[in-house]
C-alpha cells in the first residue's frame, strides 16, 4: 500500500534556499517536511565543498536573518569555523569563508532544533493537482513511492521539476537556451600561501596560458580561480567549468562530472608541477558532482531585470539586499565575466513577488528558481541571497496559512515587518547603510 504522510509545509530541495525556507516555517511553529534527493544538506554548497558565501554583506553590512545567525554561530566557535574576508577577485565584496563540514552539521542541527523532519535520499516526482492548488506531492525513496499531503509547497529544488509539472511557466537559460557552465571544484591542501598569493595576478593568467599552450590544461582554463580556504594552506579551486550542459538531464550531468574530474586531476598536477607554492600540496574535497548554476527560472508575479539592478532599485517588497556583480560563467561560447552592476557603495533588493507564481495558490519558490532575466539572474543567485529568499518564503507560507489566503493575496507590508523582526536588514525599502 502507498505510504501517505502529511505536513503543513513541504519544502522540496535542501540547498541553501530550502534550508532557509524549512527553518523559517519550522520556527513559525508549523509541521515541516524537507525532502532532499542527495545525502547532505546544502545543495550546490554540498556539491562544491568550501565555496565562499558571497554577497552576504552588501556595502559591508550583513543581510542578517538566518544567514547572519549562521555566520555568527560559526564565527563564535573555538577555533572559529567561519571568517569574513574581502574577495581577491574584481567586483566581489566581503565573503564568508567557512569550514564546510562544520557548516553542514550546524545547518542540519538548526533544522532539527526547529522540529523540521528532514528526509534525505528522497525525490519528489510529481504533483497531485486539485484545481489551482497542489494537493499532494508524489515522492520516492529506497523503500518505494509515497505521498506527502501538504497545505503549502515550497519548491527550492533549483531545477523546479515539481513547479514545472504543476504548470508554472519557465525559461531555461537565455533566449537561445544557453545555460551557464557547470563547475567541479576541489581544494589543494598543504600549499604555501605566502608563495602562492604573492602572485601579482589573482587569475594566474600567465601560468594558465603556458599550461594551455603545452596541452597540459583545457583551453577553458585561461583564468585560474584560486582562493584561500579557511584552514591555513588550503586553496579553493573554482576553475574547471564545462560548457553546454543541461543540468536537468542526469545523463549530461554524469558525463560532465567525469569530464570535470579529468580536468581537475590535470589541474592539480599542473599546480604542483608549475605554480610555486603548490609543490607539497595535494588535492582534497573534490566535489561529488558538478555544481549546476542555472536551469529553470520560474515565471512569477514579477520578473527582475538587469535595469532594476543597474538602477539600484530597492523594492517596497524587497526581501534581501545584494551587490553581487554580473557573475556570468561561460554561457554558450561566452567568456567568464563579473562586471559590476551597481555603483560603489550601492546595492539593490530582490522583491518577494519574484518568488510567487501567478496562478497556483499554495506554491512558493526560492533560490535559483527566482524569476529574473538572464543578466539579473547572474547577480541574484549567491548563497546568502538564496538563504534569505528561502527565509522570506518560509515566513510567507506561515502567514498565508494563518490568514487562509492564497499566496498572491499575502499582506506584503506584514511580511516585511515579520522578516524585520527576524533580524533581516535592508528589506522593504529600508536602508541597509
Ligand atoms: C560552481 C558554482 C559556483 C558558485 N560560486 C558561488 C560563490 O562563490 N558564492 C556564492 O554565494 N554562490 C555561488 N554560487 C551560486 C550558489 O551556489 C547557488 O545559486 C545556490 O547554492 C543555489 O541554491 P538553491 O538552494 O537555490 O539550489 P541548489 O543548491 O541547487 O539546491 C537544490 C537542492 O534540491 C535538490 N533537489 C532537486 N530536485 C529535487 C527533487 N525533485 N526532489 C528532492 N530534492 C531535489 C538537489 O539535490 C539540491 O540539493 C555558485 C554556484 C555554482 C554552481
Amino acid at each position: 500500500m502507498n505510504r501517505e504522510l502529511t505536513a503543513d509545509v513541504l519544502v522540496i530541495g535542501g540547498g541553501t534556499a530550502g534550508f532557509g525556507a524549512a527553518l523559517a516555517s519550522g520556527r513559525a511553529g508549523l509541521q515541516v517536511r524537507l525532502i532532499e534527493a542527495g545525502s547532505k544538506i546544502g545543495g550546490v554548497m554540498a556539491f562544491c565543498p568550501g565555496m565562499p558565501w558571497g554577497a552576504g554583506l552588501p556595502v559591508g553590512r550583513s543581510i542578517g536573518g538566518i544567514f547572519g545567525e549562521l555566520t555568527a554561530r560559526l564565527s563564535a566557535m573555538e577555533p572559529p569555523a567561519a571568517e569574513l574576508r574581502p574577495s581577491v577577485l574584481e567586483n566581489f565584496g566581503i565573503e564568508v569563508i567557512y569550514d564546510h563540514e562544520t557548516a553542514v552539521f550546524t545547518m542540519f542541527q538548526m533544522l532539527e532544533d526547529a522540529g523540521v523532519d528532514v528526509h534525505l535520499g528522497t525525490i519528489a516526482t510529481s504533483p497531485v493537482m486539485d484545481g489551482a492548488r497542489i494537493a499532494a506531492v508524489e515522492c520516492t525513496d529506497r523503500r518505494g513511492p509515497f505521498t506527502i499531503r501538504a497545505a503549502m509547497v515550497i519548491d527550492c529544488s533549483g531545477d523546479g521539476d515539481i513547479a514545472a509539472k504543476a504548470g508554472v511557466p519557465y525559461t531555461l537559460g537565455d533566449a537561445q537556451g544557453n545555460m551557464m557552465g557547470v563547475t567541479l571544484s576541489f581544494m589543494m591542501t598543504g600549499a604555501d600561501w605566502a608563495q602562492v598569493f604573492a602572485h601579482d595576478d589573482p587569475y594566474f593568467r600567465r601560468e594558465a596560458a603556458e599550461g594551455i599552450a603545452a596541452g597540459r590544461l583545457h583551453p577553458d582554463l585561461a583564468k585560474l580561480y584560486l582562493m584561500r580556504g579557511l584552514h591555513p594552506g588550503s586553496v579553493f579551486c573554482n576553475s574547471v567549468h564545462i560548457r553546454g550542459v543541461d543540468g536537468t538531464d542526469p545523463g549530461q550531468v554524469s558525463r560532465a562530472t567525469q569530464e570535470g574530474r579529468r580536468r581537475c586531476h590535470q589541474l592539480a598536477d599542473f599546480l604542483r608541477q608549475s605554480v610555486p607554492g603548490f609543490e607539497q600540496a595535494r588535492m582534497s574535497d573534490l566535489g561529488p558532482t558538478v555544481g549546476v548554476r542555472e536551469t529553470r527560472r520560474l515565471e512569477a508575479l514579477y520578473r527582475i531585470t538587469a535595469d532594476d539592478l543597474a538602477g539600484a532599485t530597492k523594492f517596497a517588497d524587497g526581501v534581501v539586499a545584494c551587490d553581487n556583480p554580473i557573475d556570468d560563467v561561460m554561457r554558450g561560447q561566452g567568456a567568464m565575466i563579473h562586471d559590476a552592476i551597481v555603483g560603489p557603495g550601492d546595492y539593490y533588493t530582490i522583491p518577494f513577488r519574484a518568488l510567487v507564481p501567478r496562478k497556483l495558490e499554495n506554491l512558493l519558490f526560492a533560490g535559483r528558481l527566482v524569476c529574473a532575466d538572464p543578466v539579473a539572474f547572474a547577480s541574484v543567485r549567491g548563497m546568502p541571497q538564496c538563504m534569505a529568499m528561502g527565509q522570506a518564503v518560509g515566513t510567507a507560507a506561515a502567514q498565508a496559512l494563518a490568514q487562509a489566503v492564497p499566496v498572491q493575496a499575502l499582506d506584503l507590508p506584514g511580511l516585511i515587518t515579520a522578516l524585520g523582526a527576524q533580524g533581516m536588514n535592508g528589506i522593504g525599502g529600508a536602508s541597509l547603510i
